[in-house]
């Protein structure tokens, strides 16, 4: 039904009701709706124009439609509307508008004519949308899938039976596949059968709940050569938060991984070389220097009258320092034979290790007097000569670095699934938090031999024997409160 807007008919009562009801609808619409006059000059103005102009509908009625364009934009305006006085329909056209402040904004238009009954043009209706939101929006996206179809990394999108919907340029770069090989397909193309079952059982799991998955993978190319990648898998969600899609980000980290390989070769040759030195010249040295010894102990006894204290005192260092020397050569062909002994693994109580390392220790144990508390302590499958070694050090260490408070030292042990985990704790003088990991290195100690004795050797002849069984040790301390010595032993070695 076509009205005029100059003349609006004198409806009947039904039609009064029904013209009630449209007006109603003009004026709850999202959308901004405007009636012109063929002049262009504003007729009505629903609630939402008044909301998206800022003008009130008094102000702004009778004047020209033109306040609402901003500059530049007017010419636009008169060659749509004339064409869609020609007849033309504008379905949806997006611009902008001005606001009475003068502040810009995205809107999208449909324009049309108003007739009356002769065909004659009486007017024109706005209605317009505010897509400001939306334009942004597209604008944002734009710029993320720019980002994904530049990035080196390989992307690849996969709805949630792991059907590949979507691959970035860098995906066919690094594989070899080209789209039309992989969209439609499944992921597992670039499977390289390099990861056990339960890996992607684990995969799904916590992709399947809702959690992203990282893990260093190797694939394999079209060509069939492997590649590693750093690999993130990140669910998607629909708005009721179920699953909807996986995005897949690669980075390639072969040569990264390669050079880490050869870099590790390097050491471990370079590592042997060296323990292969410190085993040979520790042995050979130990002779030359048990004779020095026995020779100077042999020259104080036998002058011990004829001495005077100067030279006394002169001699005493000498001894002192060729018997560090020994303990130091000593502890460096033990360090030296962890490097390269076979490991030998067998079923033991762990107790019994203990109870050896105890026995060794029992002249400094009674010396100083230490309370030692053994806990519940469980069978393990281990080297056992080497943990006797590990609680060895660990004790006499606890031992050697007592405070002024009696000594006591507590032995215990629990598990979880995998390991065994032991607890060696001491009441000693602690060690500082920063110096947590450098006692493990070789020969570092945080005191001085005019100190405490020692070699700075026992901690690294620990952690090579725990980690050489797969496991790994650390401390946990307070100074002046005692510290804890913990290593694990895994339950399947
Ligand atoms: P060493 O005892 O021969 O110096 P270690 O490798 O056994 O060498 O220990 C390295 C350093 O760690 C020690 O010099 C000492 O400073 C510190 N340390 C080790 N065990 C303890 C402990 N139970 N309490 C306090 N400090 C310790």
């Amino acid at each position: 039904m076509q009205r005029t807007l100059e003349e609006p008919p004198q409806p009947p009562k039904l039609f009064q009701h029904h013209f009630d009801l449209f007006a109603d609808l003009i004026e709850t619409s999202q959308d901004a709706i405007i009636a012109l006059s063929p002049e262009f000059k504003i007729l009505t103005f629903n609630h939402a124009a008044e909301l998206m102009f800022d003008y009130s509908r008094d102000e702004i009625i009778g004047q020209s439609a033109f306040n609402l364009v901003p500059l530049g934009r007017g010419g636009e305006l008169q060659e749509k509307l004339k064409r869609v006085h020609a007849g033309e329909a504008i379905a949806h056209y997006e611009t902008l508008r001005m606001k009475k402040d003068g502040t810009r904004f995205n809107v999208s238009i449909r324009i049309s004519a108003i007739r009356n009954n002769h065909d004659e043009l009486t007017g024109f209706s706005w209605i317009l949308r505010d897509v400001t939101d939306k334009k942004a929006a597209e604008s944002l996206i734009q710029k993320l899938s720019s980002v994904v179809e530049q990035t080196a990394d390989m992307v690849m999108i996969t709805d949630k039976q792991g059907i590949v919907e979507y691959i970035n340029p860098a995906f066919s770069t690094i594989t070899g596949y080209k789209k039309e090989e992989v969209i439609g397909f499944t992921s597992k193309i670039l499977k390289s059968g390099k990861h056990s079952s339960s890996f992607y059982k684990q995969m799904w799991e916590t992709l399947l709940a809702g959690q992203p998955f990282q893990a260093t993978m190797a694939n394999k190319k079209k060509d069939g050569t492997l590649f590693f990648c750093e690999k993130t898998i990140t669910p998607l969600f629909r708005e009721d938060k179920t699953i909807s899609h996986f995005v897949s980000t690669d980075k390639d980290i072969t040569d990264k991984k390669l050079a880490e390989e050869q870099a590790q070769a390097e050491l471990r040759r370079s590592n042997t070389q060296l323990e292969e030195f410190a085993s040979i010249a520790s042995h050979d040295l130990q002779e030359p220097l048990r004779t020095i010894t026995c020779y100077l102990q042999l020259f104080a006894s036998k002058n011990k009258l004829l001495l005077d204290s100067d030279s006394k005192d002169y001699l005493r260092f000498a001894l002192t320092s060729s018997q560090r020397l020994q303990k130091l050569i000593q502890d460096l062909l033990i360090y030296s034979k962890v490097g390269m002994g076979k490991i030998s693994s067998s079923e033991f109580k762990s107790l019994d290790a203990v109870n050896e390392a105890l026995d060794l220790l029992r002249e400094s144990i009674s010396r100083n007097k230490v309370r030692v508390k053994i806990g519940p302590l469980p069978v393990i499958k281990a080297d056992k000569n080497r943990m006797v070694q590990v609680f060895q050090n660990l004790i006499s260490n606890a031992i050697k670095y007592k405070s002024a408070k009696p000594p006591t030292i507590q032995i215990t042990a629990h598990s979880d699934k995998k390991e065994w985990t032991f607890k060696i704790s001491d009441n000693g003088i602690g060690i500082p938090r920063e110096s947590n990991s450098k006692i493990f290195k070789l020969f570092q100690r945080l005191h001085r031999k005019t100190e405490i004795e020692g070699t700075g050797i026992g901690l690294a002849i620990c952690q090579k024997i725990v980690e050489q069984a797969g496991g790994k040790i650390w401390v946990e301390s307070k100074p002046d409160k005692g510290s804890e010595f913990y290593f694990t032993v895994p339950k399947t070695p």
